[in-house]
């Protein structure tokens, strides 16, 4: 370890994270004690991203139709969610710079109704993620994993059919950032073989280039790591096309409560400036 490996040599930043037990089901803990944690960490800034409520019940999460939460609870809970941000981008202002956004969804509906609650609510920014393929979700657990893999027809097809709708997603939307972007390896030991077949890698490299020619952001995701893979959202192969391409990178620890604030930040900053990337981190409103 040299000296400029110590944590002092970058700042501490998550493009991507503050999930709160207070507005998300899944995620622990208030968004005010999210929020000191990362003043607590000596975070320079923080972009908060709660999840897209669903547009309609069809696409509420399975924790959520269990709590028997309905997606006109979850859409008010959303307003209560940006007006609570942005009170503490006011409050908290001098110890940590906040910028308010969300998350969005690419399934059937989720477009359209992210651009009516942009509208609405004027976020700072938003971070494009894909959490399903053609409407089925896959990263809630192994089994959702499982039954996307079948519904896609095999492990190829959904890496296609994800890359595809990401696409798609940055297409339309043109998020400042993209979330996790290769998440759909997130329950397969070979996606390192998987990301190597023609078809995979070339849209792969077309997603990275819409990227580049809108000049969004690549969300380097820490979270990764607490599932317990050997490196972060993106792989390093894709990493190392973002630099060639000379696409900005940033560090999100997709925090969901106290406990993965900050979690892995370091490490991902230290595998950025292995890879070669600058850590002067662009704004999500830049
Ligand atoms: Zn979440
Ligand atoms: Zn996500």
């Amino acid at each position: 370890m040299t000296d400029t490996d110590t944590p002092s040599a970058w700042d501490r930043v998550s493009i991507h994270g503050g999930h709160s037990g207070q507005f998300c089901l899944h995620a622990k803990d208030s968004l005010e004690a999210v929020v000191q944690a990362y003043i607590a960490q000596g975070f320079s800034w923080v972009g908060i991203t709660e999840h897209l409520p669903p547009p309609s019940d069809r696409f509420r999460y399975e924790d959520e139709i269990s709590a028997g939460l309905s997606a006109a609870f979850l859409q008010d809970r959303f307003s209560r969610y940006i007006e609570e941000a942005r009170r503490l981008q006011e409050t908290c202002r001098g110890q940590i710079r906040i910028y308010v956004g969300m998350e969005t969804e690419a399934y059937t509906g989720a477009i359209p109704f992210c651009r009516e609650l942009i509208r609405e609510h004027r976020p700072d920014y938003i971070v494009g993620s894909v959490h399903h393929v053609d409407d089925v979700n896959f990263d809630f657990s192994a089994e959702h994993y499982q039954a996307a893999v079948s519904a896609a027809g095999g492990l190829d097809n959904l890496y296609l059919r994800y890359f595809d709708q990401q696409y798609d997603m940055i297409r339309s939307l043109s998020p400042a950032v993209v979330g996790h972007f290769d998440l759909v390896r997130i329950h397969d030991p070979d996606y390192r073989k998987r990301m190597e077949a023609a078809p995979v890698k070339e849209r792969i490299r077309r997603n990275l280039e819409l990227i580049r020619e809108r000049n969004l952001i690549l969300d380097c995701n820490a979270r990764a790591f607490v599932k317990g893979a050997a490196e972060p959202y993106p792989t390093e192969t894709i990493l190392r096309q973002a630099l060639e391409l000379n696409i900005a990178v940033v560090p999100g620890d997709d925090s969901h409560g106290i406990d993965s604030v900050g979690l892995h930040v370091d490490r991902v900053c230290r595998w950025l400036t292995d890879l070669g990337f600058d850590t002067a981190w662009k704004l999500p409103t830049s």
